[in-house]
């Protein structure tokens, strides 16, 4: 599996959940945010992106983001 560095922009999150959607459902096989390997805390009105000891580097949540908070560079962890 690729492993990729994730860049994160707590700035541009929304909210959405969909990389926390797409990490649950490849890992976990079920859509379950809490179960996911990113997780964004909601801090008031302000999003906070952090990855969890399990995550893998693979970058799915970051093909999942479509705001531009996740992204993924060349090969070298997260
Ligand atoms: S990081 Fe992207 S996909 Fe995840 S909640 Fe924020 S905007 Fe949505
Ligand atoms: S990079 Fe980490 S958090 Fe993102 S989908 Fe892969 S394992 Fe999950």
């Amino acid at each position: 599996m690729s492993k990729y560095r994730i860049l994160t922009d707590d700035a541009k999150c929304t909210g959405c959940l969909r990389c926390q959607l797409a990490c649950s459902q490849a890992y976990q096989k079920s859509f379950n945010p809490s179960a996911a390997r990113v997780r964004v805390d909601f801090l008031g009105v302000d999003c906070a992106i952090r990855f969890t000891e399990e995550c893998v580097a693979c970058g799915l949540c970051a093909d999942n983001c479509l705001y531009g908070a996740l992204e993924k560079s060349a090969e070298g962890g997260a």
